[in-house]
């Protein structure tokens, strides 16, 4: 089986206790030579401390790290401070989004990516290697493919390098946005990002969320194993090295895997892929 490359995301911790957590899993999955690790930015910059810390410190440590970054309910001062940071740091890879709202804030002011995309590039020229979400499944809030993609495209024209899709279960919708794309004009690595199955109820929480479709089938296949936690994780690794297989085979150019700051889920498929 081809290997292609391929980075894990963590969620930011909240704590010494959950960076403890993150840095165990991190450590578990060190094995599998990886290109980055990228660590998220709470919405609204809720962890913005908490993700320069924990990116700060894996970094100190000669890790590869890519900290996610929004303009939240910042400043333009503030986020010019933090790019300055992680320059300073020698960070040479950031995650550039417009970010989830945060809940209870009602609805603030958000800044497109593509906005944060030119002033990290005003700010700081080319250090940085700048990655954009992309959605093959389209984003919720886009009201047709083609402004999904012109709104992608923008993004990229912008100055970002290369994007991580929103996880998805449908090999076909990435293929099909990947050829869209390049219609497009738009020729950057557009990475499939893999989120593993562990259990349906959460599953069902984040795809709510993000808007990402959960098959009928895949569903109903979950629901059958009731509670039996040892089969759904069985049956959600193979399903998982299934659909990496099918995207590396068509081309796809690296796997992003969010780790949920667990290494298990994601290690199991990666020994599957033969890594
Ligand atoms: P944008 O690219 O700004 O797009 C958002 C929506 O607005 C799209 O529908 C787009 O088509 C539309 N749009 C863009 N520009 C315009 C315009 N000028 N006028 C009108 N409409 C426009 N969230 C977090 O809070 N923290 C994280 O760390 C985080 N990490 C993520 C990592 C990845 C790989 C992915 C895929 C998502 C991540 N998210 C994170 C979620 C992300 O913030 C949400 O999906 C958010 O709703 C959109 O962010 P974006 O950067 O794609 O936004």
């Amino acid at each position: 089986m081809k290997k292609v490359p391929i980075s894990f995301e963590f969620a930011a911790p909240k704590t010494a206790e959950a960076f403890q957590g993150l840095s165990r899993a991190y450590q578990r999955l060190q094995r599998f030579p990886h290109e980055f690790i990228s660590v998220t930015y709470g919405a609204g910059g809720s962890t913005r401390d908490g993700t320069k810390s924990t990116v700060l410190n894996l970094s100190a440590a000669g890790h590869r790290v890519a900290p996610h970054l929004s303009f939240g309910g910042d400043e333009t001062a503030t986020i010019a401070q933090l790019l300055k940071d992680y320059q300073a740091a020698g960070i040479r890879r950031l995650v550039a989004l417009r970010g989830d709202r945060q809940s209870g804030l009602g609805t603030p002011k958000m800044v497109h990516a593509a906005e944060l995309v030119r002033f990290i590039r005003a700010e700081t020229g080319d250090w940085f290697h700048i990655e954009v979400a992309a959605y093959p499944e389209i984003h919720p809030e886009s009201a047709s493919v083609d402004s999904e993609i012109h709104f992608f495209k923008e993004k990229i024209e912008a100055g970002a390098n290369s994007a991580i899709t929103q996880y998805f279960f449908n090999p076909d919708a990435y293929f099909q946005f990947s050829d869209e794309c390049q219609k497009a004009g738009i020729d950057v690595p557009i990475v499939p990002g893999i989120m593993p199955i562990t259990n349906l109820a959460g599953i069902e929480r984040f795809s709510a969320i993000c808007g990402a479709e959960l098959p009928r089938w895949l569903v109903k296949r979950l629901q059958n194993l009731g509670d039996d936690d040892s089969a759904i994780k069985d049956f959600g690794c193979d399903v998982v090295t299934n659909l990496c297989q099918r995207l590396i085979e068509g081309g796809a150019p690296a796997l992003h895997f969010y780790t949920l700051n667990q290494s298990k889920p994601s290690a199991r498929i990666l020994e599957n892929l033969g890594y």
